[in-house]
């Protein structure tokens, strides 16, 4: 297990110590400033050129040439009185790779001396954004000169990532932090059973998560320094017709207009929930997600006008990379004939796999999954995780580790692939399934995922706990 930051039980101690002070003073009728985490924020344009072509579909041939938002890369960074650090970082993009993030990484390493969990980028996964190097880059299969403008794009958005997160290191200012959930009700489960498949579509009887965890952040005047929010939905809301080529952060980026429109002078920052089997309904056109994004500021909105929990004290954190492993891989024969199919995607995936057999390589076996636990006093937890984590997992862990106050955040760190639940891997389907083509990996996933994934942040959390 590999733990980065994790602040000792010195802290602890400190804290106790200091709120029992606390205690003792305020009964003399002086107030004693609680010990907390200091907070850092940082925003940086990231639109790209136009046109350009958009992630998330195989079906959307065109390039984009209209913008709806700018898109926008925000960082969140927490500071403890012993100085360690964690930052956030909310991109509107679908997702990134873990190839993407290796320089972006290394270079928050070198320069602020972050090291690897410290920093967390949380994709948006909305599917108007550029189309980014090696991360599902052939799903879309540009051409020549579609490809270079995704290099280009790409470069510029690693260099700002790395600027995002310096930039927020920059501005700790003491901050005090409030908790509550809230409720929006547009996310749908989009498995459908039609026989014995799964295909897309709505279905009003499957899980979802419609809570809306809210943490606001404010300055020691009063003023609202930051709202964070979250929802565990595809940003999806568009879908074919003439929407389709324009460039928008989704509803989470109309949401994020409302709220910084009613608090002004507060940034808004969303965070990826885990909801890879769910869209938002009804789907199709930018006034969809406009709708969406209205729906869920109401109801971060609604939380801010009631009183809020107080989260005090300092973080603690801990990150580990959990291995989830496939089934074994096929055979060459049944390779060397996906390697002729008819579906540019199967053969793509084939011809990776023969190509490092050929060169003496072992294909891929398993998925490293980052995962991390932050925990804000003994207030808040935050519980991150890698890849397209479907809504099984969240609804888990608010089960087992409710106690903790747990905020799922998934699409963090990196995306490697969907991470299923043994339910899905029994029912098969798109994300247990068919969407492993277009992540260049043979699956499915052993059914040993859940028990693995669910037991390794479980054990984060306990680490973290109490003094
Ligand atoms: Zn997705």
């Amino acid at each position: 297990m590999n733990r980065v930051g994790m602040t000792g039980r010195n802290l602890v101690r400190r804290t106790g110590l200091w709120l029992g002070l606390g205690v003792g003073v305020g009964a003399l009728g002086v107030l004693a400033a609680p010990v907390s985490v200091e907070v850092g924020l940082a925003v940086r344009d990231v639109s790209p050129e136009l046109p350009i072509r958009l992630a998330g579909y195989a079906g959307r041939q065109q390039p984009a040439d209209r913008a709806e938002h700018p898109l926008l890369v925000q960082a969140l960074a927490l500071r403890n009185p012993t100085g360690e650090r964690f930052v956030f970082v909310a991109l509107d993009n679908c997702e990134v790779s873990g190839e993407f993030m290796a320089p972006v990484l290394q270079q928050c390493r070198e320069r602020y001396q972050l090291p690897r969990g410290a920093v967390a980028v949380v994709s948006s996964h909305t599917h108007s954004a550029p189309v980014l190097e090696s991360t599902l880059t052939d799903m879309t299969q540009p051409t020549t000169p579609e490809r270079e403008q995704i290099v280009r794009y790409s470069r510029r958005l690693q260099q700002e990532l790395v600027a995002v997160v310096g930039a927020a290191l920059e501005t700790f200012e003491p901050a005090t932090l409030e908790h509550g959930l809230g409720r929006a009700t547009f996310a749908m489960n989009r498995r459908v059973y039609r026989g014995d498949q799964v295909v897309f579509g709505d279905n009003p009887d499957g899980p979802v998560d419609w809570d809306v965890p809210v943490l606001r952040i404010r300055r020691p005047d009063g003023a609202v320094r930051a709202i964070v929010f979250g929802y565990a939905c595809h940003g999806t809301s568009v879908r074919g017709g003439e929407d389709w080529h324009v460039v928008s952060g989704e509803y989470m980026a109309y949401a994020r207009q409302h709220l910084e429109a009613m608090h002004p002078g507060a940034v808004a920052l969303y965070l990826t929930g885990m909801g890879a089997d769910i869209d938002p309904a009804p789907r199709g056109r930018l006034l969809d997600a406009r709708r969406h994004g209205l729906q869920l500021a109401g109801a971060v909105l609604g939380v801010l006008d009631r009183p809020m929990r107080p989260v005090r004290g300092g973080f603690r954190m801990a990150y580990d990379e959990v291995e989830l492993p496939f089934v074994p891989p096929p055979g060459r024969d049944r390779l060397e004939a996906d390697a002729r199919s008819a579906d540019v995607h199967v053969r793509q995936r084939a011809e990776a796999y023969l190509k490092r057999m050929d060169a003496g390589q072992p294909v891929p076996r398993a998925v490293r999954l980052p995962v991390a636990v932050v925990r804000v006093g003994e207030d808040l937890t935050f519980l991150l995780a890698g890849g397209e984590v479907v809504v099984d997992y969240a609804r888990r862990w608010k089960r087992l580790l409710a106690q903790d106050h747990p905020w799922p955040v998934g699409y963090a760190y990196e995306v490697p692939c969907y991470i299923p639940s043994v339910r899905l891997l029994k029912e098969g389907g798109y994300e247990a399934d068919s969407s492993f083509i277009y992540y260049g990996f043979y699956g499915p996933f052993d059914a040993s995922i859940e028990d693995r994934l669910v037991d390794g942040v479980s054990a984060l959390v306990s680490g973290l706990r109490g003094p």
